[in-house]
């Protein structure tokens, strides 16, 4: 692995090269929960996320049939996209979709011109459980898609992965 030493504070997104890119990721799976833009109930409290102009990313608990929802991993991580066309899979090119992703997640933050967070696994030794113990994964908090009814998605709505602290 290729990594120059704290990578994430002296390069940009578009400097890092793939081995960087890859360990910047924590390994929250957030990003494997569904979500839904949410374009007209920002005034009922509703736990949104603004992203541009009046439109909101809102959160479920419901995560991806191939997450594992122990390590956080994803099963099928090399064919993730063939197998979930919904599966986003954040590169150099689509970084416009960042906003797609949770606030803290590292890309997103580093996007914004944010440090990481104390927890992430790169501050940590390379270890997840500061992220576990800070209750930033998604871990022990979600039920699996296959035992949800698509109309009952707004049941699931939460905030938990809007936290980035
Ligand atoms: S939200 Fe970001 S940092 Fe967390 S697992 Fe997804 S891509 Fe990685
Ligand atoms: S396919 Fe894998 S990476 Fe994509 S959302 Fe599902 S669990 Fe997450």
């Amino acid at each position: 692995m290729s990594l120059s030493v704290n990578f994430w504070e002296h390069k940009t997104l578009q400097e890092m090269n793939n081995d960087e890119w890859e360990a910047l990721c924590d390994g929250c799976a957030k990003c494997c929960l569904h979500k839904f833009i949410d374009d007209e109930n920002q005034d009922e409290g509703r736990p949104t996320d603004v992203i541009y102009e009046g439109e909101s990313i809102v959160y479920t608990n419901i995560a991806c049939n191939l997450l594992n929802t122990k390590t956080c991993g994803c099963t099928q991580y090399t064919t993730r996209t063939k197998l979930v066309p919904d599966c986003v899979k954040l590169t150099k090119v689509n970084l416009k979709d960042i906003f797609f992703m949770p606030p803290s997640c590292a890309y997103r933050r580093l996007y914004e011109n944010k440090p990481l967070p104390k927890w992430h696994p790169l501050l940590n030794k390379g270890k997840k459980s500061a992220m576990h113990a800070a209750n930033q994964s998604i871990r022990n908090k979600t039920v699996n898609e296959n035992d949800v009814e698509l109309e009952d998605f707004e049941d699931y709505i939460v905030m938990w992965p809007l936290s980035d602290d």
